[in-house]
Order: structure tokens, then sequence, then C-alpha cells
């Protein structure tokens, strides 16, 4: 991965965090979900978030495009502050885009469609544009050949690879999945997670919440760990796998390892 290595002392210092996000909460009504999160990602950095289920790892990156409202701290992406000011959030939508567990691909649209449905009436891209763009991702994904079809004549991992490149067509500046390979049969896992692989080659901005502890391992530049709404532990994967320091941390990897 030629410009997705370790960055040199001289790079660090030129960048900015593209995601700021500094002693944030967030409640549902009493329950408070998200306790006190702070976490910078730096342009090209590719975090992988694990945890029990319920830690709320999906409201925190849901935070992160604004699908949910934290209550108290900052969230700044590329500059923007997510307030309730609302005319930040298409644009904010249009920087970080967003890969579910379930596809949510509009049934009754082809795929083609699905994918020029965002630009055409979000960015106001040229019908004609947009399928192009819409064409050159779906071979970015292998999947050009379906083009024409509907979602529901699709397999599970195409139609997530569907989803990858739906997102890609709004050219966003980072990319957050959430347990994108948990809905599939394990024979689709890796064709979607070789999609995810080549995203990171380009150098895309990814957090990804995932069990997968092998794409984990070969992708990620730093593993956070949640637990009760809580970041627990965060290291570099090498150090994170074999030297996990929080015992709910050891416990989890316990068991899924
Ligand atoms: P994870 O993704 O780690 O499984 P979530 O972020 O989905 O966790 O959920 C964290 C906690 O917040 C869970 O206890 C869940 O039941 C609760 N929760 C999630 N969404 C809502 C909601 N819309 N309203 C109330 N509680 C919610
Ligand atoms: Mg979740």
């Amino acid at each position: 991965m030629n410009n997705t290595g370790p960055k040199t002392n001289a790079q660090q210092a030129s960048e900015e965090p593209i995601i700021r996000i500094s002693e944030m909460h967030k409640w549902y009504g009493e329950f408070h979900v998200l306790k006190n999160i702070s976490l910078d990602v730096m342009p090209k950095e590719r975090i992988v978030v694990c945890g029990p289920s319920g830690s709320g790892k999906s409201t925190m990156i849901r935070c992160i495009n604004r699908l949910e409202e934290h209550q108290r701290g900052k969230i700044i992406v590329d500059g923007i502050e997510l307030t309730n000011n609302l005319k930040n959030i298409e644009k904010i939508r249009e920087e970080v885009g967003m890969v579910f567990q379930h596809f949510n691909l509009f049934p009754h649209l082809t795929i083609l469609e699905n994918l020029s449905l965002g630009p055409v009436w979000v960015r106001k891209v040229p019908k004609k544009e947009a399928e192009e763009t819409a064409m050159y991702y779906l071979e970015k994904v292998h999947i050009a050949e379906q083009a024409h079809k509907y979602p529901g004549q699709l397999s599970g991992g195409q139609q997530q690879r569907v989803a990858v490149a739906r997102s890609l067509c709004m050219k966003p500046r980072v990319m957050l999945f959430d347990e994108p390979t948990s809905a599939l049969d394990p024979e689709m896992v890796k064709e979607v997670l070789d999609v995810m692989i080549s995203l990171a080659q380009e150098g895309m901005t990814m957090i990804v919440v995932t069990h997968e502890m092998g794409f984990a391992k070969s992708v990620a530049h730093r593993v956070l760990f949640m637990d009760a709404g809580q970041i627990v532990e965060q290291n570099a994967p090498d150090e994170f796998f074999s030297n996990p320091q929080n015992e709910r941390t050891q416990l989890f990897l316990s068991q899924i390892l």
C-alpha cells in the first residue's frame, strides 16, 4: 500500500484531522449512550471500531454524519462543526459516505438509478454525467454488468458492493462502514472486504465498525474498542491484538478470536 503507510512527522505536522470529536456525549432520552468520546481522525487514516453489541458503535459513527445528534461536546468534520444549524447537513452527507449492515438500496429502482439518484437530486449533476460516474464506480466494485437489474435480483454481497459504489458516487472524503459484512453469507464476505481493501489502497479515510479481525489487522492504522458508551482502549492493530490492556478488551477478544 504505497501512499497509505505510516506518516512521516513532516506530513503529520502539516495535516489537520479531517474528523475531530471532543468530549462528546449523547443521550437517548434518559439513557446516556455515548460518554465523553474524543477522537481525531487524520486524512487517509483507517480506523476499525469493535466492541460488544449495544456499546454505542453505531451511534458514534451515525453522529459523524449527523444521522444522530449529540448533546454535549464537539464534532467537527472537515472544518464544519455539526450543530443544530441545519444548513450544514447536506454538505456533511456529501462529505461523509456511509455503508450500513443492511444495504438500504431502493428496491423499485435499478442499480444504475440507485447510484445516480443522490448526485442528480442532491448535487444537481446532469443525469448523463451521474450515470457515467455510476458506471465508473460499478466497474470499480466489479458489478457493471448488473447495472440494469433491480437489487432483489442480486446476491447480498453484490448488493453491498452496489451500496459502496453508491456512496462513492457522492465523492465523499470519508467513508463510514457499520458492520458491512455481518448480514452476509460467509462466502460473500470476502468480495465486500476486497472492495474495502482497494478503497483503503487508494487512500480513502475510513472508519469501519467490524468484527472482521483479519481486516482490522491488515488494513487499520488504529483499532478502537468501545464498551458501555466509551472508547475504552485504542492502539495500533499489532499491539491491540497481541497485548490488550483493558480487561474488557481482553474478554471481548477472547470471545471472538
Ligand atoms: P452497537 O452498534 O455497539 O451495537 P448502538 O449504538 O446500536 O450499539 O446502541 C447503543 C445503545 O443505545 C444500545 O443500548 C441500544 O439499545 C441503544 N439505542 C440505539 N438506538 C437507540 C434509539 N434510537 N433509541 C433509544 N436507544 C437506542
Ligand atoms: Mg451497531
